[in-house]
């Protein structure tokens, strides 16, 4: 196979994740990477991934990066926000370049639901450019919709799907605790979702959104509900400590409606350590239809690593597709790469 050349820009959780990722792979060469994060710039990412020395380097914009790398990138994994507001330029940018994109920028997966202004944007962009833009991930990008996609393919109708994802936290950071609410008490959960300081997951819209698309569907509408998990149990991480009765995440509901009738709903409760209130992880998709498809995968595909698995994975796939905004029901299946 031909090696496909990347520049990975955000050298995050995820971002550094990829790169090591990347380095293990004989069809990948990891030409650089892009973090504003002064500690790492000018550094070589294997000192700071502990592998051994890359010969690329860590630089402070995407500017730098295309002045001192020879080589042109086939495709630019960006990893750096969720929000398709705060990407566009960046992914323009990389479009104007004639670089493809890989973003795993959670409203990116399927852009239409937020910003569809933005998303026909970025469409003419790449299209311009003759090159392909990409949204993907663990959820939404995979887990709770191209796999969901994918299931209904052995159906010759279908009534109603539900799918639901139940993870532990306990591995993420404050970022992620304070986004989820986390440690609060259940009047401060309540408080931060009417400011918007407790989002829950950000996605539900576009994982909908793109389901129904696929399978010609027009909703009505789409709503969600956020709720407190209370703790039973006193609950600690890392980063964070839950007493008995305050929050230890969120559960976080979407519906696609169409007539009256929700056909599409996705539950998704995040919290930490949910082991110690027996309470099993796992990936379910259940869809009633002819035949009813049951789907379970037990415990749940870790979000990290299965993040950075198909952001690298989709790197041939996005440098071998036609041009314009893509999503993962546009793509060949993903598919794990040497
Ligand atoms: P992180 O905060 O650990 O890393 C982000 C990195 O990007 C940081 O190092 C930061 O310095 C850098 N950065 C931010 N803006 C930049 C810019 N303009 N130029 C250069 N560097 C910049 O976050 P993470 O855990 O790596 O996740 C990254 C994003 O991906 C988050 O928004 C997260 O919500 C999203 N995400 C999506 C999925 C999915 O399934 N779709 C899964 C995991 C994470």
């Amino acid at each position: 196979m031909k090696k496909v050349k990347v520049l990975q820009w955000g050298f995050g959780a995820m971002g550094s994740g990829m790169a090591k990722l990347m380095l293990s792979k004989e069809s990948v060469e990891l030409l650089g990477a892009v973090d504003t994060r002064s500690e790492y710039i000018d550094k070589d990412p294997g000192e700071i991934l502990g592998t051994c020395k890359t010969n690329t380097k860590i630089y402070a914009s995407f500017e730098d990066a295309k002045k001192n790398i020879k080589t042109k990138p086939d495709v630019v994994i960006l990893a750096t926000d969720s929000f398709t507001k705060n990407v566009v330029d960046n992914i323009k940018k990389i479009c104007n370049e004639k670089i493809n994109v890989i973003t795993i920028a959670e409203e990116m997966s399927f852009p239409w639901a937020a910003e569809p202004k933005l998303a026909d944007e970025i469409n003419k962009c790449a299209l311009e450019n003759n090159v392909s833009v990409l949204g993907t991930g663990i959820n939404p990008g995979f887990v709770l919709d191209a796999l969901v996609i994918m299931m209904t393919g052995v159906c010759h109708d279908i009534e109603y799907i539900e799918a639901s994802r139940i993870n532990d936290l306990s591995p993420f950071g404050p970022t992620v605790m304070k986004t989820q609410g986390v440690g609060t008490t259940p009047e401060e959960f309540k408080k931060g979702i009417k400011t918007g300081d407790i989002v829950g997951h950000v996605g539900f819209p576009e994982s909908i959104g793109m389901i129904a698309k696929s399978l010609g569907i027009e909703l009505d509408e789409i709503k969600e509900e956020r709720e407190p998990i209370i703790s039973n149990v006193y609950r600690e991480t890392k980063f964070v400590k839950v007493d008995k009765g305050m929050v230890a995440g969120c559960r976080h509901i979407g519906y696609g409606i169409k007539d009256g009738k929700t056909i599409i709903k996705m539950i998704h409760p995040q919290q930490v350590l949910p082991h110690l209130e027996k309470i099993d992880t796992g990936d379910y998709i259940n869809i009633k239809g002819n035949p009813p498809v049951n789907l379970a995968i037990k415990p749940e595909i870790p979000g990290g690593i299965g993040t950075m698995a198909m952001a690298v994975n989709m790197l041939h796939l996005v440098k071998e597709a036609n041009p314009g905004l893509k999503t993962m029901a546009d793509l060949p299946i993903p598919r794990m790469i040497n």
